[in-house]
């Protein structure tokens, strides 16, 4: 566990250099809440959400009468941690089999690496796991997840060229008939328009429902931690087209803009705060935490 929050850690030091260097030695005045300030929304929090925590870090300060820097940098960590805890949430294993889970994302956001270490996850806890492979364009992409689906005692139900809706379909009574705990269904990131990345989307949302009219049970997004502000608009997008129940925050190993999650928290840009079930913090199968927003903070500012 210290592992990967060392590594958590060094990735949000990018940013998280400035932050706490920022409060060596510091006289606590006006000087040092616009510095934080910026280093802030420089780290993707976004204005909103940085006003709020300083406008806290000042009141703080001034009714504890705080003058020694280093305080000043624990009281932000667990005025962070306030903002963030909103967003924890824990995905619910014990609910009725099969959990149908849609999983959706941009290409390159991290996906198909999520969905092997959510695999694994599923089956540490002793749930059968069955994935839909939604990209029925690529063959290649395809054929590597069939592989590796057997490796690690995974069913893989792919189609070539077929309807992802019809695959995903499949997925959903194959489960049911086999006993699955857990089926996930993975959609294609890249299509011709985003437009029609949306409606295929959402047709493979309807469809699942025709096969078990309470799927899907999950519907999560992918997000690559280092997309920073633009990461609000797929979130936005994403969330207006499939109502999400959760994100998977990507990469957040080796990023400078981990205060998207503030961002978030904060509804800026008219996000809807939508929960964070995990963390990715590498790109091993082990790489996978749950999201704890103290963790976080504490990773962000020491
Ligand atoms: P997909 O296109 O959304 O399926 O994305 P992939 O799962 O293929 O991931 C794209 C790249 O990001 C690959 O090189 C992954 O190894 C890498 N990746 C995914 N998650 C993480 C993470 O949490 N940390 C790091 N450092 N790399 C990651």
């Amino acid at each position: 566990k210290s592992s990967w929050l060392a590594r958590l850690k060094t990735g949000l030091s990018r940013t998280g250099q400035s932050l706490t260097t920022l409060f060596v030695g510091v006289k606590v005045d006006e000087d040092l809440f616009e510095e934080l300030e910026t280093a802030l929304i420089m780290a993707d929090t976004g204005v909103d959400a940085a006003q709020s925590l300083l406008k806290g870090l000042r009141e703080r300060v001034r009714q504890e009468r705080i003058e020694d820097g280093d305080r000043v940098r624990q009281v932000l960590r667990e005025l962070l941690a306030e903002h963030l805890r909103p967003l924890e949430r824990r995905f619910d294993l014990d609910r009725p089999a099969p959990i149908v889970t849609m999983i959706a994302g941009v290409n390159g956001a991290g996906k198909t690496t999520s969905i092997g270490k959510l695999a694994r996850t599923f089956q540490q806890q002793d749930r059968r796991v069955l994935l839909a492979a939604g990209d029925t364009f690529r063959a290649a992409a395809r054929e590597q997840l069939v592989e590796w689906g057997r490796r690690n005692d995974v069913t893989v139900i792919a189609q070539e060229g077929g309807d992802p809706a019809a695959v995903a379909f499949d997925a959903v009574k194959s489960g049911q008939a086999r006993g699955m705990g857990v089926v996930m269904v993975d959609t294609a990131g890249r299509l011709p328009t985003q437009l029609h990345l949306m409606e295929e989307v959402k047709k493979i949302k309807r469809v699942i429902a025709k096969a078990d009219a309470s799927a899907p049970h999950e519907v999560l997004l992918v997000i690559d931690g280092n997309t920073g502000q633009n990461a609000l608009a797929q979130i936005k997008a994403f969330d207006q087209a499939l109502g999400l129940t959760g994100l998977i925050v990507t990469k957040l190993d080796g990023t400078a803009k981990g205060g998207i999650l503030a961002a978030v928290a904060a509804g800026a840009q008219g996000v809807r705060p939508v929960p964070v079930y995990w963390i990715g913090v590498g790109e091993g199968i082990d790489d996978l935490q749950p999201f704890v927003a103290d963790e976080f903070a504490g990773a962000l500012l020491g």
